[in-house]
């Protein structure tokens, strides 16, 4: 029987409320255009969590009632407790599918996970265009997309990305400063799915974008543990 998977999206929703630049692009918060995001694609259970709640929103019955997390953060990975990110990996060991946003990289959860330093080499926020290139056309994350999509205004990142080699290969992105970068990779810990996707600086529109948008959601498909695979 398949059912509609339940997605928690994780913020650590601190540039939104102290940094005008980014309280100007993401008023309610970049979970919410996130989760706005994924509800125009169709997803019915769509919850919010940010690191200031509670056990930062991610009790043991949110995560057990989550079927894929998507995962947000910068300036704040280290706040995240152990506790909640050991919480975590168990949930993806045990099938939960991970989306791991932009920064996420360097997240505690995305480094346990990947077993190395998630690291990227030097990165720019001044806002270069991108140009993102589909190199697995058949794979179901790059569904409905063209070759490549642009974005006008982005935080460019460089490689070495410090991270195993992904099972796929999705998106290769170049920047008009001259880096390149695997900005869609996918893992697989235990049963679950991981997914990382480059885009989304704090202080640029990117989550509001059509492409980008619809990346996510087929992330979210692509992650979610096969009874809710929809
Ligand atoms: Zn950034």
């Amino acid at each position: 029987m398949q059912v509609e998977p339940r997605v928690t999206v994780w913020n650590e929703f601190h540039h939104e409320r102290y940094r005008p630049e980014s309280a100007a692009v993401y008023p309610h918060g970049i979970h919410v255009a996130i989760r706005d995001g994924l509800v125009a694609h169709g997803f019915a259970d769509v919850r919010t969590a940010t690191l200031d709640e509670p056990e930062h929103g991610l009790t043991q019955a949110v995560l057990d009632a989550t079927d894929v997390l998507v995962w947000w953060g910068h300036v704040r990975h280290d706040d995240v407790a152990d506790s909640v990110v050991e919480r975590v990996k168990r949930r993806v060991w045990a099938g939960m599918g991970l989306v791991v946003l932009h920064s996420g990289h360097y997240s505690k959860i995305f480094r346990a996970l990947t077993g190395t330093p998630s690291d990227v080499t030097i990165w720019n926020e001044d806002g270069e265009r991108e140009r993102i290139v589909v190199v697995s056309p058949g794979h179901p994350i790059a569904a409905g997309l063209g070759r490549f999509f642009e974005i006008e205004m982005e935080e460019s990142y460089a490689e070495p990305m410090e991270v195993p080699n992904p099972t796929d290969l999705i998106f290769v992105s170049w920047f008009q400063g001259g880096e390149v970068f695997r900005s869609g990779c996918t893992y697989t810990r235990g049963r679950g799915r991981i997914f990382y996707f480059r885009p989304g600086h704090e202080t640029f529109p990117t989550y509001f974008i059509p492409e980008v948008r619809r990346v996510i959601a087929n992330g979210v498909r692509w992650a979610a543990p096969e009874a809710s695979r929809v």
